[in-house]
């Protein structure tokens, strides 16, 4: 069986660790590879490897490093549809929406093929009489990112392509679950021309992640994954006097108002709730009907939809398949106590994806749509995040109730409004405590040039990912005040200087 390793200093290579993890194929449930989990001292190999490299790279012109960056994203683009079939072979998601992924992530590169004019800082003459002032942003050194399976490409994408225009070194820890297509991505950065040493993978689990944030040379750690281990992560980086991004985890609420126009909110809704099978930190898992009429009109629709969803294997289909399994077994059977303590705690279940089976693929971690009425506060499926194809409709009976449900939430990732009425829209986008804010959008993920981050406990550290953010978090500061005297001086000061 073949066993991944790590990726160091341009080539792969085995690692030592006894400890390894299996690999799935979701749709079948067959273990397809190893993954070895390496030791605190290859991790801290790996880092050393870096701050070699950053020594070198760091030096590298913005406008050479960014001619890396154009050749990288063409090889992304010729290798599009290899790098899809592996991020579904290991994930579960349909190769369309794989490609999708990596469209996404791309877009990341583009916008750091910018970084000449990103990189420009700020210059002001004569902040005093004969002096100037600018600012220079300089690389951190050794940065790391630490990724969740969701998006085994287009999440590491939001962190390395800045970190590295911006003339950092890295290393990636990726998800244990699908790790294999971010080892081929890292060969084609090399194939791109980007030097050894550059940028390096680490497959592990805790044990390397605390040497990354541990560890003094490392001086910023990328999080994405889930809420109470970006909590640790950013607790532990910042003890450690990193700087620390962490994305955590997700209950996004689309408002139905009355007014909407009931097929367009309800062919959103089934791409938001179950595209990916709800395993997407912008899913849209909460429908917040105002008025039992909006809620009758939705969910009648919505209940014919799901019958005519196609659910089967992502890759090898005749006819694409809507949704694709779950990632594992473990979060499968998770999803599946969700749905059973829906019922306990007293929701409506109007479709009940448990028992379901597909031919030819038994083993396969499938879940089907699911469908929940009449959900309420205080219920486990209304209060945490279940990462599943499980869509809830929560009744209420004005915008007001709407906004104040989900400004109650602890979670603020993603949210929209559907409506026709531009007031309300322009009312909600002001008055909702949530970071990423669709009107008449279900998913609104901001582009590579803008940044993406929730808020409340859906993150830690004040610099969302990519765009501006993302130049922010990977380059440091620094401002010079200068004078050039023309002759010498001939009077000594002693006061505390002052701008004239
Ligand atoms: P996870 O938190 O289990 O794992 C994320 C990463 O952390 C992995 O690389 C994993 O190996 C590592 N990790 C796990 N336990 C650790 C520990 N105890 N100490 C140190 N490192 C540890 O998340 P996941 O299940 O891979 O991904 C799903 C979660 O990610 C969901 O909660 C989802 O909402 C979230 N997510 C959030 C965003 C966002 O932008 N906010 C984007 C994608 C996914």
């Amino acid at each position: 069986m073949q066993v991944i390793g790590n990726f160091i200093n341009g080539k792969r290579v085995a690692s030592e660790s006894s400890r390894k993890a299996p690999v799935f194929n979701p749709a079948t449930g067959e273990q397809t590879k190893l993954v070895t989990l390496a030791t605190v001292s290859e991790t801290e190999a790996a880092i050393g490897v870096a701050q070699t490299a950053f020594e070198t790279w760091s030096k590298v012109t913005p406008l050479n490093r960014s001619r890396i960056m154009f050749r990288f994203k063409a090889l992304m683009e010729q290798n599009i549809d290899l790098l899809a079939e592996m991020i579904t072979l290991e994930h579960g998601k349909v190769l369309s929406d794989a490609k999708g992924e990596l469209t996404r992530g791309i877009e990341v590169v583009e916008f750091s093929c910018g970084i000449p004019h990103l990189l420009k800082g700020e210059h002001s003459l004569n902040v005093g009489r004969g002096v100037d002032s600018f600012s220079l942003m300089q690389p951190l050194g050794v940065c790391a990112g630490i990724s969740p399976f969701n998006f085994p490409v287009m999440v590491p994408m939001w962190m390395f392509p800045i970190a590295l225009a911006c003339g950092n070194t890295f290393i990636m820890k990726p998800s244990e679950k699908d790790p294999s297509v971010i080892m081929r991505v890292a060969e084609l950065l090399k194939e791109a021309g980007l030097p050894d040493g550059v940028f390096n993978i680490i497959n592990g689990d805790k044990e390397s992640v605390d040497v990354l944030l541990s560890d003094s040379r490392v001086h910023a750690v990328s999080f994405v994954g889930s809420t109470p281990i970006a909590e640790y992560i950013y607790a532990t980086g910042s003890k450690h006097g990193k700087r620390v991004q962490a994305l955590g985890g997700a209950k996004n609420h689309m408002i139905v108002m009355p007014d909407a126009e009931v097929d367009q909110v309800t062919s959103a809704l089934m791409g938001a709730a179950f595209g990916s099978a709800g395993e997407r930190c912008m899913a849209i898992s909460v429908a917040v009907c105002v008025g039992d009429g909006t809620a009758d009109l939705l969910i009648a629709k919505l209940k014919q939809e799901i019958s005519e969803m196609r659910v089967g294997p992502g890759s090898g289909f005749i006819e694409e398949p809507h949704m694709g399994p779950l990632v594992s077994k473990v979060h499968a059977d998770k999803v599946l106590s969700y749905i059973d303590s829906g019922i306990e705690d007293g929701a409506k279940l109007l479709v009940d994806g448990r028992d379901f089976k597909v031919v030819d693929h038994e083993q396969g971690y499938f879940v089907g749509p699911t469908l929940f009425d009449r959900v309420k506060p205080g219920m486990r499926i209304y209060n945490e995040e279940i990462f599943g194809p499980v869509l809830c409709v929560v009744r209420v009976k004005s915008y007001n109730d709407a906004v104040t449900l989900i400004n109650s939430h602890e979670y603020g990732n993603g949210t929209s409004i559907f409506t026709t009425d531009g007031d309300s829209a322009r009312q909600f986008c002001e008055q909702i405590q949530v970071g990423m804010v669709g009107v008449n959008i279900p998913i609104p993920v901001p582009m590579a040039f803008h940044s993406f981050g929730g808020w409340k406990r859906s993150v830690f550290g004040p610099l969302n990912m990519h765009g501006n953010d993302g130049v922010r978090f990977y380059t440091k500061m620094k401002t010079v005040t200068a004078r050039w005297p023309n002759g010498s001086q001939t009077t000594n000061t002693f006061s505390m200087p002052t701008m004239e």
